[in-house]
């Protein structure tokens, strides 16, 4: 098992199989990014390798991440490999929507139990200027296809900036209600590409889900407590929306999760900065008991939570697109 000093046991893993990507979110892509080259980045073989130790030590559940994943040929594929690995139990993707719409199928045929989707705006222009790309109606079609599919409910995933955003909150409440998606609103953490983060751009969770609850009456619904989102469902309609409130009301405590970078690295958490290098001893003959012993340290160090709201709090000089969401 890989347990840290405080207890918590490792059990999900968010592996970011690219850095690349073809959204521009400012809060995510740093501006002149330049990928690593395809040989910096670990193959599906080297990724089924890490896996197949970490569930040999306890880890059940795996998002697939990028970057955008789908830009990776083939992830049907490594789907169908992590399905195959003995322990794990659970398999989720996080994409833009802009490659699913044709590759739900084979995605939900080689094993994928989940889907979210990012969406941050649903007027078209907004959309745009957000994302660099015009793509909401191409976005949204890929919804509908994923659940035609067998995916819903979809998790929606939008990330509320005061001022950019944050006027469309109660439209979003209204398009779960409307859909039956399950959106999730997620706080604006400090990882964005431009270091520009400050307290005044983020929208609170309580602050959402008092808005919408003045418009569309919430009730709370009981989770577990790994989960990072607080659910509520609408008094008079079976959608479900999500908080997730990293910042305001951080949810390290129970953290059960460790990060693979598309460049081989162990991040113990989300806001860590350091890391641990797998990729070199992957590619040096190391066995399996090396890595399991980089695996342990890592997750040794595992910090009691983040730093965000301390006055000495550094971010993370890699952005999500590089550490995988
Ligand atoms: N490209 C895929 C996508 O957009 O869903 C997967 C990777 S993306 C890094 C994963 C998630 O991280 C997205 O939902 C995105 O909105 C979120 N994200 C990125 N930077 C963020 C930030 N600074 N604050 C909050 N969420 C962020
Ligand atoms: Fe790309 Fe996702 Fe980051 Fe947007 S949030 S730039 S879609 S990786």
């Amino acid at each position: 098992m890989l347990k840290d000093k405080f207890g918590r046991v490792i059990r999900d893993l968010r592996l970011s199989i690219t850095d690349r990507c073809n959204f521009r979110c400012g809060y995510c892509m740093p501006a002149g990014f330049v990928p690593k080259a395809h040989r910096d980045i670990l193959t599906f073989e080297e990724m089924a390798r890490i896996v197949t130790v970490l569930a040999g030590e306890g880890v059940e559940k795996v998002r697939v991440t990028g970057g955008e994943p789908l830009l990776r040929r083939n992830v049907e594929g490594l789907v169908r490999i992590l399905r195959a690995i003995p322990g794990i139990r659970d398999i989720a993707l996080t994409s833009n929507g802009w490659f699913l719409g044709e590759h739900v199928d084979a995605l939900k045929a080689a094993g994928v139990d989940r889907l979210n989707v990012s969406l941050d705006s649903l007027r078209r222009d907004r959309f745009k200027e957000l994302t660099g790309v015009d793509a909401l109606d191409r976005v949204l079609q890929s919804l509908e296809t994923a659940s035609a599919a067998g995916f819903f409910p979809v998790k929606v995933n939008c990330v509320v900036m005061r001022g950019e955003n944050d006027d469309e909150v109660l439209d979003f409440a209204a398009f779960a209600r409307r859909t039956g998606h399950s959106v999730r609103f997620i706080e604006f953490m400090p990882l964005d590409s431009g270091h520009a983060w400050d307290r005044s751009r983020m929208v609170a969770g309580r602050e959402i889900v008092e808005a919408i609850d003045a418009r569309y009456p919430l009730t709370a619904v009981r989770g577990n407590p790994s989960e990072t989102a607080l659910r509520y469902t609408f008094a008079d309609n079976a959608a479900e929306i999500g908080v997730i409130a990293p910042v305001t009301r951080p949810f390290c405590g129970a953290c059960n999760r460790l990060r693979i970078t598309a460049d081989g690295k162990v991040r113990n958490c989300l806001f860590s900065l350091a890391e641990h290098d797998l990729m070199t001893p992957l590619r040096n003959g190391a066995s399996d008991d090396d890595l399991r012993e980089v695996l342990r340290l890592a997750v040794l160090e595992k910090e009691a939570g983040h730093r965000i709201n301390e006055p000495d709090f550094q971010q993370p000089l890699r952005t999500m697109s590089c550490i995988g969401g």
